[in-house]
């Protein structure tokens, strides 16, 4: 087993299978990817607004790494091991966005210091860290697909049980699965409700497996607790629905019930949880199902 260090800088601003690979593993190698904020490290002061785009696209991943005997059909089993922060963070308000946007008059970048798993929001309030993985993803079959969007390839999907624990469980599309990494947050609320968290430079360590054989759809998440399906879609009833129709399927495979079950057991005790919902905007929702593990 070995053991890649993948610098930020090897960045791409898609997911698409065009993209050179970066490197070639084997499935069971650890991969370490210097990761990028999603402003790709130019907020450097809290007069740096985000009231342009960026010049190059937004959220970059570290990548794309080409997984060895991955074909189309297969699962890529990723666990994470590691999320290490940078000492500095940005979060903004862009004016009139965001599900207060009628509210938000001006842009407003604020820089925090992380220390000691500590987030300094300012002299007078902290509180403590809670990293996890914006983007992460594979390279989708057909058109490529910005670092800004989620889908079901993976991408921009937000998730916050995407942390150091859980796997994720991505679908192979193209061969060599063409993985990438990217837009940590050192804390990121549900439904990021400004559009951004506070958005990191980090070093992610990952475990790659490769699961031969097994199609799924579209990602989905496992922690020790819980099993974690997820949806996207413009509206946030339809991505409700996705990621609902996906633990129906998996409960059904778990737990070998029937739909009605499945159905059922999940208005028991599964729970909807919006991950991504800064509306309005071009954006889709982004949702997830979590279900705890019983026997
Ligand atoms: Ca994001």
């Amino acid at each position: 087993m070995q053991t890649h260090i993948i610098t930020r800088d090897h960045i791409v601003y898609s997911f698409d299978r065009e993209h050179s690979p970066v490197r070639k593993i084997d499935p069971g190698d650890k991969i370490r990817f210097e990761t990028y904020d999603a402003r790709t490290g130019t907020i450097r002061s809290e007069d740096n607004l985000l009231d342009r785009p960026h010049p190059r696209g937004a959220n970059p991943a570290t990548g794309p790494v080409f997984v060895k005997g991955a074909e189309p059909g297969d699962t890529l089993r990723v666990e994470i091991l590691g999320i290490e922060l940078a000492s500095q963070g940005f979060i903004a308000i862009k004016a009139g966005l965001g599900n207060l946007g009628h509210l938000a008059e001006k842009y407003v970048t604020r820089l925090v210091q992380i220390e000691d798993g500590i987030v300094h929001y300012d002299d007078r309030i902290h509180f403590p860290v809670r990293p996890m993985i914006g983007v992460i993803g594979t390279a989708p079959s057909g058109e490529a697909v910005p670092t800004l969007y989620p889908g079901p390839h993976g991408g921009n999907m937000d998730h916050n049980d995407v942390k150091v624990g859980s796997c994720v469980y991505l679908p192979v599309f193209v061969e060599g699965a063409l993985f990438g990494v990217g837009d940590v947050h050192a804390a990121m609320g549900d439904a990021e409700v400004t559009m951004t968290g506070i958005e990191i430079c980090a070093e992610v360590t990952v475990l790659v497996n490769l699961i031969k054989g097994e199609s799924i759809t579209r990602p989905w998440i496992e922690t020790d607790a819980s099993w974690i399906t997820t949806g996207d879609a413009p509206k946030l009833a339809d991505a409700i629905t996705i990621a609902c129709e996906e633990m129906a399927n998996l409960l059904q495979q778990k737990l070998s019930v029937s739909f009605d079950d499945a159905y059922l057991l999940m208005s028991a005790i599964g729970d909807v949880r919006i991950s991504q919902s800064c509306q309005p905007n071009q954006f889709p929702s982004t949702i997830r199902v979590v279900f705890p593990k019983i026997d």
